[in-house]
């Protein structure tokens, strides 16, 4: 019996292997019991449609052979080996105190525009809650196989971000389903993550923007100990919810063991111009007298723009469309520019 289903598996073919699941070693043990089969695999490819397409092919090559057992897959994931981040020069997270301020917009404007300032540039999505740079980027599920995992030249895998409007972007949201929520506990995310950040051709970059997840927690704990960061920008509303938690974010980045430095904060959706009147819906200047308070430079700020809105859902940067959005983006980038 193991026989015939080693024989089946030689069907089966991953990804861009040229050998099959049992030349290539990817196939550890079969095990055969009365009711069930037991397959033990190790893989380098961890994203989700990889891992779907290789379930189904293995279901359908035993079953096609009228082994009518239960077929249960122990996949381990392991990526083989490291390409260190040490060709990139300044590593910038960007965080907010809530959600929905607008951080994944900012990280996503300020990436681009750097990049049309001539820089080289990454953007590593960790936001664990809401990983949004896939559909900001406009990249699809499907546009994902060949990309994520490749060959490096000694024959090791590596991960590769995916190349969109100039950048080297890879989020937490390649390896779930779109749509899907991330239901991964703190060290398992923290993990993921450090796979993202060190086992990843990012290639030479002058800089790598990390979205943060809001708030405080694990991930913002293990990215600040295991990466020196340049530093980190503040997104927030003007208003008091908003600026409340941002204050907290603070606290965590000076604490003394892992500190550090803020290199300044945006105001997202100051105020609404209609008429030529601006209308400060979240409270007038909230953002710049919080900055004052606590000592932290005020990097500028963002009105709300329909466009703004228009262009994230519709995948493209508005920095690439929009004038007025690119100067304000512009700006606030010299800004960040000149305080590193
Ligand atoms: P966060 O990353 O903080 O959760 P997002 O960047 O995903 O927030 O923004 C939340 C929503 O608000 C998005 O639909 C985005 O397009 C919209 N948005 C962000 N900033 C602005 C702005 N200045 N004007 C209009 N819409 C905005």
């Amino acid at each position: 019996m193991k026989q015939k289903i080693t024989k089946a598996l030689e069907n089966v073919f991953i990804f861009d292997h040229k050998k099959n699941i049992i030349e290539s070693g990817i196939v550890k043990k079969i095990d055969v019991f009365h009711n069930e089969i037991i397959i033990y695999m190790i893989l380098s490819n961890p994203t989700m449609h990889i891992k779907k397409k290789l379930e189904k092919d293995i279901y359908t090559t035993i079953k096609n052979q009228n082994i009518n057992k239960k077929i249960r897959l122990k996949i381990e994931m392991k990526l083989f080996h490291t390409e260190k981040i040490s060709k990139i020069k300044n590593i910038i997270a960007i965080a907010s105190g809530k959600g929905g301020v607008g951080k994944s917009t900012v990280s996503t404007n300020i990436a681009v525009t750097l990049v049309k300032m001539g820089f080289k540039v990454g953007l590593l999505d960790a936001d664990i809650y809401g990983p949004s740079i896939p559909l900001m980027f406009n990249i699809k599920e499907d546009q994902l196989d060949s990309c994520i995992i490749q060959k490096n030249k000694t024959g090791n895998y590596v991960m590769k971000p995916i190349h969109r409007y100039g950048v080297n972007i890879l989020s937490l949201g390649f390896f779930s389903k779109y749509g899907q929520a991330i239901v991964w506990r703190g060290p398992m995310a923290t993990k993921a993550l450090r796979q993202l950040i060190h086992e990843t051709y990012w290639g030479f970059l002058d800089f790598l923007i990390i979205d943060l997840p809001p708030g405080t927690g694990d991930i913002h704990l293990s990215i600040l100990q295991e990466i020196t960061l340049k530093g980190i920008v503040l997104v927030s509303t003007p208003q008091k919810v908003a600026l409340s938690d941002v204050h907290r974010s603070v606290g965590m980045f000076r604490i003394k063991s892992i500190y550090v430095p803020i290199l300044g904060i945006i105001e997202n959706m100051s105020y609404l111009l209609n008429n030529k009147k601006k209308y400060y819906l979240f409270g007038k200047n909230g953002v710049k007298n919080f900055s004052k308070k606590i000592n932290i430079f005020f990097l500028g700020e963002i009105p709300i723009l329909q466009k703004i809105q228009e262009y994230s859902d519709l995948g493209i940067p508005g920095v690439l469309e929009n004038d007025n959005i690119k100067q304000i983006f512009v700006k606030i980038t010299k800004n960040i520019l000149n305080i590193l």
